[in-house]
């Protein structure tokens, strides 16, 4: 037959309650660090209580022994399951010592309880604190991966700029808010001249370090915090920028195509001494819809119109 006792009784329904509370108030958005420290607490005072209300039991001593596994996997924190630890095997030695706990009749069995409670639970704290710890290092790992696939993700591994992927998403992010900023946001495409020639002529790694050289000068032309230079493809780059005025974001389209010229490249096929770029540009309207692609699509007309009236220049975009 089972015993049972108004003790256990009172301590299982609370359980129950405990159990279900926590799982209801989950359901309904209790942040999951309360609902950790209820339980934890909880565990905490029904563990101390079971030893006392089972007294007559030696063998009950060894229930709260499970505590050092709850504390450290509840509050997954390595210095806090360490205290916790630590408070229940001295509580439980001021058990037995106290005589609230199981009968022992004498000094060694006194000593072996309190030897047994304590080399248990610290034996199972450096277990699970280092199960804790090698997780956390694989997480750390597993974060550092995540970081540098989103970097590998959104740039360009030649130069460095934002790729095509995330000039999308910036694109549309900057229209979708350009009602509530005073600014004009602007939008310019810019494409190298004769890169073909460029390559065939000092070839292709130089090609290369020239697109970098070309990042790099719009990045310092385009400095400011919220403008974003992008490379599109190829020899193809964007630029997604702010201005007080319109007038400035032509300016700042100017000072691009003299700071590219201004690099001093040798151009085999022209159309100038050094290597330039020609471009289109977009003036976003006010309250006036629009998507990221028929943006890309205008500026992408005029820069076309630039190259066809001779490159090395840019063209407005209609809107
Ligand atoms: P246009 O003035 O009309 O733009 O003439 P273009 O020669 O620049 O244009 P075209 O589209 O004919 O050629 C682009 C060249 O860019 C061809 C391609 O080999 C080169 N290119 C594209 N991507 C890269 C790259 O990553 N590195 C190098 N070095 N060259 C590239
Ligand atoms: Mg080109
Ligand atoms: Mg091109």
């Amino acid at each position: 037959m089972l015993e049972s006792s108004p003790g256990r009784l009172a301590i299982d329904s609370a359980g129950l309650m405990v159990a279900i509370g926590v799982i209801t108030g989950l359901r309904l958005g209790l942040p999951v660090a309360w609902a950790v420290h209820v339980t934890h607490v909880f565990l905490f005072v029904c563990l101390l209580g079971l030893s006392i209300v089972r007294a007559d039991n030696p063998l009950t001593m060894t229930l709260p022994l499970i505590y050092p596994a709850l504390a450290f996997l509840l509050l997954d924190d390595i210095r806090r399951g360490l205290a916790g630890t630590l408070l229940m095997t001295a509580a439980l030695n001021i058990l037995l010592a106290t005589g609230f706990g199981p009968t022992l009749h004498d000094g060694t069995m006194l000593l072996d309880g309190a030897l047994t409670v304590t080399v248990v639970m610290l034996f199972q704290a450096a277990v699970m604190a280092l199960y804790l710890y090698h997780r956390k290092q694989a997480i750390l790992m597993l974060r550092r991966i995540s970081l540098s696939l989103n970097e590998l993700a959104s740039h360009d591994p030649l130069t460095g700029l934002y790729n095509r992927r995330t000039f999308i998403e910036v694109l549309e992010r900057e229209l979708s808010r350009r009602d509530d900023d005073e600014r004009q946001l602007a939008f310019l495409l810019f494409d190298v001249d004769r890169f073909k020639a460029y390559n065939d002529h000092f070839g292709h790694p130089q090609g290369d370090e020239l697109l970098k050289q070309l990042a790099g000068t719009a990045s310092e032309v385009f400095s400011r915090g919220e403008d974003v230079v992008f490379r599109l493809g190829g020899e193809e780059f964007g630029v997604v920028y702010h201005t007080e005025t319109p007038e400035q974001a032509a300016h700042m389209a100017d000072r691009l195509l003299a700071s590219v010229e201004a690099m001093g490249a040798p151009a085999p096929a022209g159309p100038h001494d050094n290597v330039t770029v020609s471009a289109g540009l977009y003036l976003v309207q006010r309250r006036h819809a629009t998507t990221a692609n028929h943006v890309y699509s205008r500026a992408d007309q005029a820069l076309y119109r630039a190259k066809e009236a001779g490159r090395a220049r840019w063209l407005h975009a209609t809107p």
